[in-house]
């Protein structure tokens, strides 16, 4: 297996061989959310890594979500664990809040 860089911009499929991944079990999207952190703290194991991508290959809703995770990301600077993974859906929410609340 390459030793890829967990390619946290370049979300391409695995193109060096034919990796079935249609036998792996496939990611739901709760589960994606559960990993989006290890993804981009490059924690994941690359048959991890693979699922991942293949579910965002196939679930557009997803890759939006891993998209605002990484805008997320470069916005604060940094990763905070605990409070990235479900709550960065909610963090991007108060974004939109804040401005809209004047009390
Ligand atoms: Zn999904």
């Amino acid at each position: 297996m390459t030793a890829r860089e967990a390619g946290v911009v370049t979300l391409r499929a695995p193109t060096e061989s034919k990796l079935d991944v249609s036998a792996v079990e496939e990611l739901n999207c709760n589960e994606l959310v559960e990993l989006v952190t290890d993804y981009f703290e490059q924690a994941l194991p690359a048959t991890e890594v693979r699922r991942f991508e293949h579910h965002l290959e196939t679930c557009p809703g997803c890759t939006i979500y891993v998209e605002q995770m990484r805008q997320t990301i470069e916005l604060t600077g940094r990763l905070s664990p605990e409070e990235l993974a479900p709550e960065a859906e909610t963090a991007l929410l108060a974004a939109f809040r804040d401005w809209k609340k004047r009390d």
